[in-house]
């Protein structure tokens, strides 16, 4: 204590010197906290896009979680305008061209055949074009999938065709080490035959069952994906760049649960007021 006011009496002649740099001290902190609320307040998204994950619209098996009738679609769509949203394309993603954070885009996995009664009573209709998540394996195969004309059709009518892998593997580091022709195939090889068949470019990616290593997504990247979608949830920021990784963007994925839609509707409409404060 007897130091301590030793030290304090030894630096008596440099009190004023102290206290005006305490103040600036003060000052510097308080502006600091300042800037950033200010800097808070910047980064509250002023852009962002919920993106939806669907499977099935076949409307006959209560059993399965990811099965939809086209009525039950339809409501679901309905119920987002209803609730001030509206519906963009890939393409409104990727070239930036949005505002706002009501943006909602509607992506359907697995290429099954009941995507095409949905398309063109449901999603065209209501000004929905689709990412449709394709794997190539399961191309024409039995009547449940949809053709190679079947998916150029919808490629042509505007729907986003993404790469689901080649054969729907769980792509991971195990992967590549047991069986790096099949890891290669599902990122690189389902890119190659999907812009073959289609005529265009393939920039999209959707991980099967969202499952990923740094490898699986560092693979992804370097094979010219412009961007690749998880199953994990969230709002994705606009521009793109603006998101931790645009090779593992969020989606939502859709299931049969009531309870579980309510939850979605009521984060997305809590996030769009948490925006406009
Ligand atoms: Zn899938």
């Amino acid at each position: 204590m007897q130091r301590k006011n030793d030290i304090r009496g030894g630096l008596n002649i440099f009190e004023g010197m102290l206290l005006s740099r305490m103040n600036k001290l003060v000052t510097a902190l308080l502006l600091s906290i300042l800037l950033s609320s200010v800097a808070f307040a910047g980064a509250r998204p002023q852009k962002a896009v919920f993106i939806l994950c669907y499977h099935t619209f076949m409307g006959n098996n209560p059993k399965s979680t990811i099965d939809f009738s086209v009525d039950e679609f339809r409501a679901q769509m309905r119920e987002i305008i209803t609730n001030g949203f509206r519906f963009v394309t890939y393409r409104d993603i990727t070239n930036d061209t949005l505002t706002g954070v009501t943006n909602v885009l509607i992506t359907v996995d697995d290429g099954f055949k009941s995507m095409l009664p949905v398309y063109s009573n449901v999603m065209k209709p209501m000004g929905i074009q689709p990412v449709i998540a394709i794997y190539p394996a399961i191309i024409g195969v039995g009547s449940a999938f949809m053709t190679w004309k079947d998916i150029v059709a919808l490629a042509n009518d505007g729907c986003e065709i993404a790469s689901h892998g080649y054969n729907h593997e769980r792509i991971t580091a195990d992967l590549l080490l047991t069986s790096p022709k099949v890891f290669s195939n599902e990122i690189y090889r389902s890119k190659k035959m999907l812009e073959t068949n289609l005529g265009r470019p393939v920039t999209a990616f959707v991980y099967p069952y969202g499952v990923r290593s740094a490898v699986t997504v560092s693979n992804v990247r370097a094979a010219g994906y412009t961007c690749a979608f998880t199953i994990e949830r969230g709002a994705v920021l606009l521009p793109l760049s603006e998101n931790r990784d645009m090779h593992q963007l969020s989606r939502y994925m859709i299931i049969t649960s009531k309870k579980d839609w309510e939850n979605i509707m009521t984060y997305m409409k809590a996030f769009v007021r948490r925006t406009n404060i």
